[in-house]
């Protein structure tokens, strides 16, 4: 079914409300207007495609196979292949530059990389071009009033506040959600936050002569250290994104290096291989923010009709199963077939929703925590995996 095509379910009078216009929102958007209903996202940042504004960073994605069911359901797979990379297998890279390799699966399977904020803004973007879907930037969502069913939001350009009434309120408006803390305030509303002690940090290997990967491109590249980790997903433009995920405190860790020089030594000695590829190292390490690493669960997702929380406001979950944001385009497949049987019965449909999602979402986030030990120091060692000696650059 395309974007444009309408089910058959009767459609609300009123526009719904979606805050936050993140992955999951401008997705959950294209979904309730499949449906035919009319869609008001607001969100919080100005638009990213006219500020250039990507916070300093994009972070890479892998996008697998929940993920792309998910943009298949309102006809987006295509557009967004054109940005995604496939990954057939990963290249974990030892502490003197020896590979080894595991493929992803067998003919052809793979998973994708592909830029957040590139996708985000694809999404935005295929979401212009439905009519039933308005998406209002620079509106921060300040607080909920879940008794008046009112919204306090803060324009950012204009500096001012306004309230503005709603009927049904999706918050899909991440790990921070100011629509789940409304929800935090209600009797028997269960809530836990949980940081490792590890912070990433974004780099970057640039890319070869004329645009060229200087490593291997169709892979997600890992360099086990076991307390700690670095990887890389390649981006469109030759160049990869680095994600070092490594302890706040401890002998290595972000509080012992301080000084480029402590960042230098450090990189040459356990990421050899890497760093030549990496000219701006110290810039980097010292310009990106050092980001904290949460998982959050909750229940109920839902407020009677009234309120249903989606994505990373309902179970954020820490990166290391590359399933976050599939977890969330998934939410959108299974909201579908809820709306499909149960029309415009928003109390049946929310409730059904969270049953379903709970349990799986509680799911991924444990593994994604197992997946980090598995990632920073199994894949590592020969005794657990059967890997493939390849040669080295
Ligand atoms: P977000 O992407 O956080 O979007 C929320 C949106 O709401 C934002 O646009 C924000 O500006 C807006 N907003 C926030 N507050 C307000 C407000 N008060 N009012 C209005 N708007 C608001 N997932 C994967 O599937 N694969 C991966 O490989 C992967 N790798 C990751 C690597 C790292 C380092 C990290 C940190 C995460 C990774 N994830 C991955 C997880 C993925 O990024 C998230 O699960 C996904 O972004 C969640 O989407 P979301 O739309 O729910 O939330």
């Amino acid at each position: 079914m395309s974007a444009s095509t309408v089910s058959a379910s009767a459609p609300e009078t009123k526009p719904l409300t979606v805050v936050g216009g993140g992955l999951v929102g401008s997705l959950l958007a294209l979904y309730l207007a499949q449906q035919g209903h009319t869609v008001d996202v607001y969100e919080r940042r100005p638009d990213p495609r006219r500020s250039g504004n990507v916070e300093g960073r994009s972070i890479n994605l892998a996008l697998s196979d929940r993920g792309w069911r998910a943009l298949r359901g309102v006809g987006i797979e295509e557009a967004v292949r054109e940005v995604a990379i496939p990954l057939y297998r990963r290249v974990m890279h030892d502490q003197r530059g020896q590979l080894t390799m595991q493929p992803y699966g067998h003919d052809g399977q793979a998973i994708y990389s592909v830029s957040r904020a590139g996708l985000n803004q694809r999404l935005l973007d295929l979401v212009d071009r439905e009519p039933r879907v308005k998406v209002l930037f620079d509106q921060q969502c300040r607080r909920v009033d879940l008794r008046n069913r009112t919204l306090e939001m803060f324009d950012g350009a204009a500096e001012t506040s306004h309230v503005i009434p709603y009927q049904h309120l999706f918050g899909t408006d991440g790990a921070y959600s100011s629509v789940r803390a409304a929800m935090q305030k209600t009797d028997r509303f269960n809530y836990s936050q949980h940081y490792l002690n590890y912070g990433y940090k974004e780099l970057t290997i640039a890319a070869g002569d004329a645009g060229s990967w200087a490593i291997e491109k169709n892979t997600l590249h890992i360099w086990p250290r076991g307390q700690y980790m670095m990887i890389a997903l390649p981006n469109l433009d030759g160049s990869f994104n680095c994600t070092l995920f490594f302890p706040y405190e401890g002998p290595y860790s972000f509080a012992t290096l301080q000084t480029p020089e402590q960042v230098r030594r450090f990189f040459e000695e356990v990421f050899s291989d890497a760093v030549p590829l990496m000219p701006e190292l110290e810039q980097e390490f010292f310009e990106n923010p050092t980001s904290s690493l949460v998982t959050v669960r909750c229940y109920p997702w839902s407020v009677t009709d009234e309120v249903l929380l989606l994505g990373d406001a309902s179970h954020a979950i820490v990166p290391f199963y590359g399933q976050g944001m599939n977890a969330g385009f998934e939410d959108c497949t299974i909201l579908q077939q809820l709306m499909e049987s149960h029309g415009s019965d928003w109390l049946a449909i929310f409730q059904e929703f969270q049953q379903q999602r709970k349990p799986n979402a509680d799911a991924m986030a444990d593994l994604a925590v197992y997946n980090f030990e598995e990632m920073r120091d199994r894949v590592a060692d020969p005794r657990f995996l059967l890997q493939k000696k390849i040669e080295s650059k």
